[in-house]
Order: C-alpha cells, then structure tokens, then sequence
C-alpha cells in the first residue's frame, strides 16, 4: 500500500542499538544514561501509584506537575508560563515535536530545519505535509551560518526549529545567536520550535540560552524539554511544552488525540520530586565530569574530539584511523573494537559523509573506563 514515509527506515538510534546488542559491544551509540536514577524519584513514583494516582490525569498534564514545572521555569529563566494554558505534559519530548510540527505546519508550509538535525524533526514535517528547507553546519566547528539562515526565509516559511544544546555536535547558542534568530523572525509570522531537551548538560561554566529568556521570541515559540534526560529515565517518557496560550491551544488540539495524556503516577512522582532543586542544581558538573573523563581518555587514541559545550555526545574525527564511511566505519568499530558509536551522515538529510561519529558520554566510569580501553586498541 502506498507510504506517507516511503524514505524513513528504523531509525539509526534503534538499528545501532540492536547491533550493539547482538555483538554484545559497549553501547555508546544511543543516547540513554547506563546508570540508576535517583532511588528518591523511583519512591516518589511508587508512592503516587499506592496514593491512588492511576486514573487519566487531565488532558493537559496533572495540575501538580504543571505548576512545578512553571515554578522551575520562572525560577530559572525569569519567565512565568501560566501552567493552565500555557505549559502541556507530553510523551516525552518526541511527542512535543511531533504535535507541535502537526499543530503549526500545513501543506506546503516552509520549515527552516538546521542540520545535522535529530531525525524525528523531517519525517514529522513530511507527514505534516510541510517542506523542510535544511541550512547546514559544517565540521569541525559547526557554527551557525546566520546569513543563510536569513537568506531560507521565504513568505512561506512557517517554522525555524532550533536545538540547543545542540545533538548531535555538542554546540550550544550563545545569548547573542537566540538574539540574532529574533532579528531574523521579527515582522513575519513564524513560530519557532526550540528544542531544549539538553538544557541542563552545559560545561565550563556557561549558562543555557533558552529562548524563555527572551520575551519576544517566547512570545511566538514552542520550548520542549524531556524529563528522560534531566533525571536520567529516558523509558518513562514524558516531557513538556511550554508555548504562549494562542500556541498552546493549538498544540493540545493535537495532543488531546495523539495520546490524549500522559501516565498519571510518573507525572505526579516527578512533580514531587523536582521541587527540590538540588535534583537539577547538579546536573552540569555531574556530566562534564563525564565528559572530562571521556576527553581525557581520548586523547590517548587515534580519535581526535571535537569540542563538546553541552549535552551528553562527544563528536570525534576518525580520519587518522580509517577512510571507510561513517555508517561502515560504526559497524566496523562494534565488530573489531566492541564499541558502538552514531554516524553524524545519519542526521544529515542527502546521508553526506565527514569522517565523524558521536559517542555518548552518558555512562557510568566504569563503562567509559571500558569503553576508552577499547578505543585506545583501535
Ligand atoms: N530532541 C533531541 C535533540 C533528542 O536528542 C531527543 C532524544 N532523546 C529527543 C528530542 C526526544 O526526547 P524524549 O526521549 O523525551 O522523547
Ligand atoms: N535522543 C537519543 C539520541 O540521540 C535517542 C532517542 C531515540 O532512540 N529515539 O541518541
């Protein structure tokens, strides 16, 4: 039967992980914490299921998890989003994109795209019916090429989606780049997507830019985070949407009748648990000791590492090694050296190839320290 997706095959998160599965490699290929979380959210969870808490919550998120978060978001970026019409729980952070692409974008809308991207964002265009319109960055800096930015927006263009820190190369936006991104957005209509879900994994002291901080641009943007990420429970999946009411309603007229709501114990669980902010407070230094470790080792192999601001990915240059593809060059590694690794070519939409792939850092010591032996035989 004909394919609304004829293009996407599984995605390269879930074909690496199988793979590293089968040869039995050190996975650091998909991006997912290899260590528990805090057995205090685990307690605050089974505790919300013994309270009661297994009903449908409303559509748009319990009451409780809503206002924690809005009381977290005004807390941190100084802007208040009222959680009644302005903040909406989702399965995970997937969800957010998918039902704020499907809300905002019709056919043949424009949809300013920044590549290598992560992968769910152009087949959820596609199926939207939009036209993803890709400004790419390029290796070894990947800086952002404003002029080109600038230059995709057309009278059609009806979104800009933008992440930061950015999966997969590490790079964060700076103050004044989110200020350049309101320069080009003033006086049309374009909504921007901006998806923060690494908000908390920024290194060597900078701070995260989130488009909430900017009154103007918050005022015509979708923000989306992942509670996976920031407590380390990437399989409980859920997130959420902080958008301007007008947004919003939109958005959950989508959300209502894609999953409808959320599961009730996780979300109050979660809300009773991120009251505290030492549940985040610490999250930037527990991941760049991580990422130190990680760099430290690296540089007693052939790898050569690309610089890493933020998130849990480190980008590294092969070439010293090998010449084979980046796609091969991943099997290759998880066959002869028993690691698993992402090729950047998989987020990149004509699949081009620079001679980089991306480890997450992600784990516990020991599995670096195994990891890193690993590599240093390569
Ligand atoms: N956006 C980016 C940039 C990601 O790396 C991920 C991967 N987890 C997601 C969105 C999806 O997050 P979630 O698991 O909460 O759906
Ligand atoms: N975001 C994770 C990554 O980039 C994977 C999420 C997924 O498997 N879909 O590795």
């Amino acid at each position: 039967f004909p394919s609304r997706l004829p293009k996407v095959g599984t995605t390269i998160f879930s074909v690496m992980s199988a793979l590293a599965t089968e040869k039995n490699a050190i996975n650091l290929g998909q991006g997912f914490p290899d260590f528990a979380c805090d057995p205090k959210l685990v307690d605050a969870v089974a505790q919300a299921m013994r309270d009661g808490h297994n009903q449908y919550p409303p559509m748009a998120g319990a009451a409780l998890l809503r206002e924690a978060i809005a009381d977290k978001v005004r807390a941190i970026y100084g802007r208040t989003y009222h959680p009644v019409n302005e903040i909406t729980v989702t399965a995970g952070a997937t969800e957010a994109l998918l039902s704020a692409i499907l809300c905002a974008v019709g056919a043949g809308d424009e949809v300013i795209v920044i590549e290598p991207s992560y992968d769910s964002y152009l087949p959820t265009i596609e199926l939207a019916g939009g036209v993803p319109v890709l400004v790419s960055l390029a290796a070894p800096d990947y800086a952002i090429p404003f002029e080109a930015l600038a230059a995709a927006v057309t009278p059609r263009t009806r979104m800009i989606i933008i992440n930061t820190p950015h999966n997969p190369t590490g790079r964060i936006w700076q103050p004044e780049d989110i200020e350049r991104l309101a320069d080009i957005v003033r006086d049309t209509n374009i909504v921007v997507l901006s998806d923060e879900v690494y908000e908390h994994m920024v290194f060597d002291g900078r701070a995260h830019a989130s488009v909430a901080r900017h009154p103007e641009l918050a005022a015509r943007s979708f923000v989306v985070s992942s509670f996976g990420k920031t407590h380390h429970v990437t399989g409980w999946k859920v997130g959420y949407v902080l958008a301007p009411a007008a947004l919003t309603i939109e958005f959950r007229k989508v959300h209502q009748f894609n999953v409808f709501t959320v599961n009730t114990p996780m979300q109050i669980g979660i809300a009773n648990y991120m009251r505290d902010p030492a549940t985040y407070h610490g999250l930037p230094a527990f991941y760049q000791r991580k990422r130190d470790l990680f760099r430290a080792g690296l540089v007693r192999t052939r790898f050569a590492p690309l610089p890493c601001e933020g998130t849990f990915f480190q980008c590294v240059d092969y070439s010293a090694i090998s010449d084979l593809p980046e796609a091969e060059f991943c099997r290759w590694l998880i066959n002869e050296a028993g690691v698993a690794a992402i090729p950047l070519s998989a987020f990149y939409r004509d699949g081009r190839d620079s001679g980089v792939i991306r480890f997450c850092f992600a784990k516990s010591e020991t599995t670096l320290q195994a990891a890193l032996e690993k590599l240093m035989g390569v």
